[in-house]
């Protein structure tokens, strides 16, 4: 894990629409802090000021039927043309501004829409790029979330979705080029709770080998956006549950969509004005005062989970260690290697004792919280098998590599060495 992080890249920052400032060049940590918002349109406030409005006055009625005709897709707003707001379903200020600012934290993104929940931005996502009658790849084990939309939703539309493992990248290959109507490839990398890897770069070349190109999008929640940048690989679209490291806090929910080009991200917010699911004016508010320490708290989540997990990794009660710097798989190795610029916070761990293990661990951590969700700054732990990820089959849990003492762990900001003392008496006290 030698690259470069994120952080030292240089990116070009254009400046938003409402800015006069000709555009300039400045790295991500600074340009989350400058660009997309202006305060003299906030009183001079320093920091965004929250709208509430759900309707917009216009300047004109002109102005009124041109926002229409823009809204609609009727027209193209002109280089530096100020549309007027219409109604807070379709966009507001604070959407606005959070989209402007989110961008230089992905390399490659030019543009973003913002959801209100990470299932928002998924199945708005499939919704409007996968028609019916045509099909789409995933990676497995995905999101249950994500699980559920495509068989109790997007199945049943006749929208036909093909699961392959995330390691098998010759299947993966081998998929992309021989489905007809193929209209999404979605990869969540690293998968969760097992962490398998996809090769993001091998599925993009299979992609642009087709005479028809479908999208390829990555769920990119576990190491995005400090640690993987799925559009320097040759990826569309970049999908964030915002709830999770984004956000940080576990205090909010929230998803993102990025991308390169500016028009798949029109249609999504097209789609997203008709389903009503644009992340309401507080909650952007909240979500843009946490983009500034993302990279900060991602950085010691990371450096954390790997000092606890590499100090674990050997204990007498854990059959099976997951965790990317643990890996022995030289093709997952690889694939580490190439796209993932740190191992992350997120470890799970299959204990000798199975379920009644996993369970006694949970009861007995006194700083770990036994919860879901992850990449806050509290440290929570879980049982897939029961919780997360209880709608697989027998049969799934086992190709996805869950087992029944599995434990996933997602780590804060704590102290390592009192995570690390909670762990290793809970799992010492599992021997006696
Ligand atoms: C949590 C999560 C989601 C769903 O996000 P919500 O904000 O809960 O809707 C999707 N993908 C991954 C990988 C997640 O961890």
């Amino acid at each position: 894990m030698v690259r470069t992080p994120s952080a030292s890249l240089t990116y070009d920052v254009p400046m938003g629409k409402r800015d006069s400032k000709p555009p300039y060049v400045v790295r991500p940590p600074t340009a989350v802090l400058t660009r997309g918002f202006d305060p003299r349109l906030s009183v001079g406030s320093a920091r965004p000021a929250v709208f509430r409005s759900s309707t917009y006055v216009f300047s004109s009625p002109e102005a009124a039927e041109r926002a229409f005709s823009v809204a609609l897709g009727r027209a193209r707003p002109d280089a530096g043309e100020s549309v007027d707001l219409i109604y807070s379903r379709l966009s507001h200020p604070n959407a606005e501004i959070l989209e402007d600012q989110i961008v230089p934290l992905e390399p490659g993104a030019t543009s973003a829409a913002v959801f209100n929940s990470g299932m928002a931005a998924i199945s708005t996502t499939f919704l409007t790029f996968c028609a019916p009658g045509s099909h789409f790849i995933y990676s497995t084990p995905v999101y249950g979330g994500t699980q559920h939309l495509i068989h109790q939703l997007l199945e049943p539309l006749g929208i036909k979705g093909i699961g392959v493992p995330a390691h098998a990248t010759d299947e993966l290959i081998q998929t992309i080029r021989d489905t007809p109507e193929l209209g999404l490839v979605f990869l969540e990398t690293p998968a969760n709770p097992t962490l398998a890897m996809c090769d993001i770069a091998a599925c993009a070349r299979a992609v642009a080998a087709r005479a028809e190109r479908p999208l390829l999008a990555v769920d990119n929640t576990f190491l995005g956006p400090s640690f993987q940048h799925p559009l320097e690989f040759g990826v569309d679209l970049v999908l964030y549950s915002a709830t999770k490291f984004l956000a940080g806090h576990s205090d909010m929910l929230g998803g993102v969509v990025l991308g390169r080009d500016a028009e798949l991200l029109a249609s999504l917010r097209g789609t997203r004005a008709v389903l009503g699911n644009i992340l309401q004016p507080d909650e952007c508010w909240i979500l843009d005062s946490r983009l500034p320490t993302v990279d900060l708290r991602m950085v010691r989540q990371s450096k954390n989970a790997q000092r606890i997990a590499e100090s674990l990794a050997g204990h007498a009660q854990i059959e099976q260690f997951f965790y990317p710097t643990l890996l022995e798989d030289p093709e997952q190795i690889r694939i580490r290697d190439a796209q993932c610029t740190a191992p992350g916070s997120i470890f799970a761990f299959e204990l000798k004792g199975g379920k009644p293990a996993a369970f006694d661990f949970l009861r007995r951590l006194t700083i770990a919280r036994n919860a879901v969700s992850l990449g806050g700054v509290e440290t929570l732990a879980c049982h897939p098998a029961s919780t997360t990820h209880s709608e697989l089959s027998p049969e799934e849990l086992r190709a996805s590599g869950i087992g029944p003492g599995l434990v996933r762990v997602s780590v804060g900001v704590e102290h390592y060495r009192d995570l690390l003392d909670d762990f290793r008496a809970a799992l010492d006290a599992l021997e006696s």
